[in-house]
Parts: structure tokens; sequence; C-alpha cells
């Protein structure tokens, strides 16, 4: 076991007997980080030192000695997965590494003597932690509990300098905590990813890509930018990534832009069958700029119907074909997309933003090799920070950059950057697979329990993270079924199914995705209990009392599924 050492001048005196103790344990190696006198220090300085080097991994425990050992320890505790416990005695050594797990030994010099030091070093080393044996599980409940306070402590700062932004983002973590989130295109992104996003990197202007930059200083964010571009390549198998659109919709507009003149042809998703905002609404820019034709799912099976979509593409003869959507629960057949777009001499961009996730674990075929471009959202069940992705063949590279910058965009967010690094490292680890597999099997164990309970599923099913409820078929619509659901902490959104006869504003359906209950660690059993209080209250839809019963219910069982 390697073991970090510090200690300061108050702490020298007994740092010979620490060392002589340790050579007593043969498979002990020691980084003995200072101090080597007397001469006066500053204890914080070897704290954080120890507590740094036992955060980043670089050794399992350590060791720290000041004069009371006060210092030491909430120095130490300041650091991530650090817990220093103060020691006198062999009796709390051993209940810091029984009961805590403590992995930092504080030891107080005014209070041990130099023969005291070798039966408290022996009692720390053998005792092992007991929390993860049937007797000691309330400590490990306890210690969990610390990692839950973790999200509020991430706060510490903002509470004194802006109380009421910090006061809004803790009901909003306690939100997060306590309800069943359902929403689609929400995911909960890692602490990993979280901090990246919040680092120093949001301070530095980076206009330009790596080696290219308009700025000095760059050298830092420039290794961080290739990072997160190779990562993409290699997640996605791309010749070319481009990391800086800030979010999907401007990912979208800048293929549009290096592909199309305005007043081309774009053969997309119909907006109120599944298709996005971005692809063609007449409120969004690119229903202004570009002539927009639209493709349709089949009325009878409610899946998109290949032989129907090429013919519209023989009429309409569009410069690009776009595959993709944002409540389609069905897989997309990229191969069939791309002989279309080839029988009419189209280019092919799929919009992957909703299932990239699934994608990078291999529950969803993989639309790079078919497509000119892809693009996508970081954020949804890729989970990563809220930002967007374009891939693309290398023959359009240039295009596509020039088009993200200067095109469209001035400095890139380098934090957000950074995090969708991270995240592409997260997901090209093999647990990944595992994650996004679980995230189909999930949504497929709702969508099937809902229908046994009588409850019509567009398309009869999924094959992805998203189970698509037409609540029209209940006699009920959208927006009645979510702020129902909403009350009793079960939060989705109404969404409009294909061919829906009511307005966007209350619609027939209610869309609910997996991804972000996966991420709490749901299984399908946890599922079917989800939809068993779904279909409890869209069937009683008056029972307020039934609402505030689920409520509680829902609390309950989300404690145990902690938010990362
Ligand atoms: C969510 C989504 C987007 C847009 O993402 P933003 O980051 O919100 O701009 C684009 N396309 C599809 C298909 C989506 O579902």
């Amino acid at each position: 076991m390697k073991i970090a050492f510090g200690c300061d001048h108050g702490g020298f005196p007994l740092k010979e007997a620490v060392f002589a103790a340790l050579k007593n344990h043969s498979d002990i190696e020691i980084d003995d980080l200072g101090t080597f006198d007397r001469e006066p220090v500053d204890y914080s300085d070897y704290a954080i030192d120890v507590a740094e080097k036992l955060s980043e991994g670089a050794v399992e425990r350590g060791i720290l000695i000041c004069t009371t050992g006060i210092g030491m320890a909430i120095a130490a505790n300041r650091f991530y997965g650090v817990r220093a416990a103060l020691c006198e005695d062999v009796n709390d050594a051993t209940k810091s590494r029984a009961h805590n797990d403590s992995n930092v030994l504080v030891l107080p010099c005014c209070h041990v003597k130099p023969e005291g030091v070798q039966p408290i070093i022996d009692a720390w080393l053998a005792t092992e932690y007991t929390g993860r044996t049937v007797d000691g599980m309330r400590h490990a409940r306890r210690l969990a509990k610390l990692d839950t306070a973790k999200r509020l402590s991430e706060l510490a700062c903002l509470a004194g300098t802006d109380p009421e932004v910090h006061a809004a983002i803790r009901r909003h973590t306690v939100q997060e905590d306590t309800t069943i989130n359902l929403i689609a295109s929400e995911n909960y992104a890692s602490r990993a990813v979280r901090e990246a996003t919040g680092s120093i990197l949001t301070n530095k202007y980076a206009e330009g890509y790596p080696g290219r930059r308009w700025y000095g200083g760059c050298s830092a964010i420039d290794e961080v930018e290739r990072l997160a571009i190779e990562r993409a390549k290699q997640l996605f198998g791309a010749e070319h990534a481009n990391v800086q659109p800030h979010c999907g919709a401007s990912a979208n507009l800048a293929v549009y832009s290096a592909a199309l003149n305005p007043g081309d042809t774009i053969l997309s998703m119909s907006l109120d069958q599944g298709g996005h905002l971005s692809h063609g609404s007449k409120f969004n820019v690119s229903g202004k700029l570009y002539n927009i034709e639209s493709y349709t799912v089949s009325p009878d099976t409610e899946t998109l119907d290949y032989n129907a979509i090429a013919e519209k593409a023989a009429q309409v003869k569009p410069k690009l074909i776009l595959a993709g959507a944002s409540s389609y629960p069905r897989a997309i057949d990229f191969a069939k997309f791309r002989e279309i777009a080839d029988s009419v001499g189209a280019l092919l961009m799929v919009d992957m933003a909703h299932i990239a996730g699934l994608v990078a674990g291999g529950a969803h075929a993989n639309p790079v090799p078919y497509a000119d471009f892809v693009t996508s959202t970081t954020h949804k069940t890729l989970r990563g920070p809220r930002g967007g992705l374009i891939l693309c063949r290398e023959q359009y590279a240039k295009a596509i950059d020039r088009a993200v910058f200067p095109g469209l965009q001035g400095g890139p967010l380098e934090n957000v950057i950074a995090a969708k690094a991270v995240c592409f490292r997260e997901a090209l680890q093999p647990e990944f697979a595992d994650y996004a597999a679980q995230v189909v099997a999930n949504a497929k164990r709702l969508g099937a329990h809902l229908l046994t309970k009588g409850f019509k599923l567009v398309s009869g099913g999924t094959d992805n993270h998203i189970v698509l409820v037409n609540v029209g078929a209940s006699g009920l619509d959208g927006k009645t079924a979510q702020e129902a659901l909403d009350d009793a902490g079960i939060i989705c959104n109404k969404n409009a199914i294909p061919y829906d006869k009511l307005p966007t504003s209350t619609t027939s359906g209610i869309r609910l995705g997996s991804a972000a209950v996966t991420t709490r660690g749901l299984k399908e059993a946890d599922m079917l209990k989800i939809a068993g209080w779904i279909a409890n209250i869209l069937s009683n839809i008056g029972d307020s009392n039934l609402r505030k019963r689920v409520r509680g219910d829902v609390i309950d069982f989300m404690a145990a599924y902690q938010t990362p």
C-alpha cells in the first residue's frame, strides 16, 4: 500500500516514530512529502500535498501530523474522497477505520508520545471498514449521506455571494433528488462532467481551432479541444469532429450553412410527427432560410414508411435529406435513408441528438457510416454537458469548421468542450454499453406494462429510450396527463402524437424517457412500479388524494437511488 506522509514543524518530533512504526509493515511504501526539520512551515501546504495525492488516486492512504492535528484534519477534509480522522489513541484509530472508512490518519503531537505511535498505526492499518458487511450497513448508509450532501456543498461559495440564485439551484437539487425524471431529452451528468463545465476554462477566449487560434495562451485549451475531437471520432468512428457548437440547434444550422444555399430544399420529418424545431419549423431560422419539405410516419403503423419517403424525395428532389427525431420511439434505418438519398442525388444528414448515447453504447445502429453529416447534442442519452457536436466525412471538414467559426459563433465554450471530452471518455468505457442496454430494457418494460394496463402506445412499443403514450385514446389530453403526473413527482412532457387532432398547447400524448432514471440505477422491476403509478394516476385523473399518496411513495422510493 502506498501512503503519503506530511507534517509541519509542530508534528516533526513524531515523524521518526511514525516511519519506524510503518517499517514494521512489509507492504508499505511511503511517499515522504516533508517537512524535514523543525524550521517553521505552514501546515496547510503539507495537508494539501497529501490530500491532493490521495484525491487523485496516486496513493491509497495518508498520514498527517501537526501539534493539535486540528489544522491538518480541517485542510485535508476539504478534498474530494478524503476522510481524515484525528486520532489520539488506538480506540480512535480502530473506530475511524471500522465506522468511517478513514483514509488519512491525523496524529496530534501534543497528545501522542513517540512510544504510543506503533499501536495506533498498527490498529489503523489492521482494521477493515465494516460498511461492506451486513453488520455495518448503518455505517455505509451514513457515509452515503455525505455523498448526497456533496451536491449541495458544491454550491458553498455561491450561498454567500448570491443567496437568491443559490436558493433556486438548491430547490432544483431537491427536485432532482426526490422526483422520477422521465423527460426523454434529459439525463444526469456525472460530477466529473459538472466539474469540467464549472471549471476555470470558462475564462478563456479561444476563437479558432487547436493550433490556429486568434488569441495567445491557448496551449492547455488546445489540448482539451484535441482530446474532445479525438475521443468523439473514436467513439463514433467518424473522420472529422467539430465539438464547438453551443447546442444541437446550432450544430444543425452549421451543417445547413455549410452544405446549402438559402432557398435549397431540405426533406425532413414533419415537426408534429416527431421532428425537431431546427428541422424546418417556420418559427425557426431553418424554416425561414430553406425550402422545407416533410415526410411523415405511416398512419397505420405510426412508423417511418421508407417507400413513401423515397417517393416524396423523388417528387421534391431535395438537396439534403434529414433523418432523426425528437419523439420517435423506433429504430431508424440509416441504410435505407442512404439509399433514398443516393436515388435522388441528395446529401444525407442524421440528427442523432436523442439517441447518441444509445449509438455510443451499441444499443442503436450508428449513422456515421451512412451519413455525410451527423449532428448531435451531448446532454441527452449521451449524458454529457449541455452542448452540440458535428461529425462528418473528411471532404466536408473545412466547410463545417468554417460554418461554425467564424460562420455562426465567436469564442467556443472551452469549459463545456472539456466536459464533452470527459463525457466521450465515459462513453468509451465498457460500462457505458451496459448503461445503454439498460436504458432500452427499461423503456421496453415501462411501455410493456402500460400496454397491459390498457394504454395505447404510438407505434405499439419502443426500440429506444422513448415511450410515446397516446393518452387521447384513454380520453385524456397530454397537458392534463403531464400536470397530474407532475403532482405526484413523476416528471414528463406533453407531446404531439402523429396526426394529433389537438393543438400543440394541449396535445394527445405524453413522452416518457428512461435515460435519466437508468443513470440513477433503476432496473426493469422499478419501471414496473413506475408504470403502475402512472397507470393508476391517469386512470383516476380526478383523484388528488391518490396523487398526494403517490408523491410520498415516490420520495421514499427515489431516496434509495443516488443522483450523481
Ligand atoms: C434536442 C434536439 C435538438 C436540439 O438541441 P438543443 O441543444 O436544445 O438545441 C436538435 N435535434 C433533435 C432531434 C433534438 O431532439
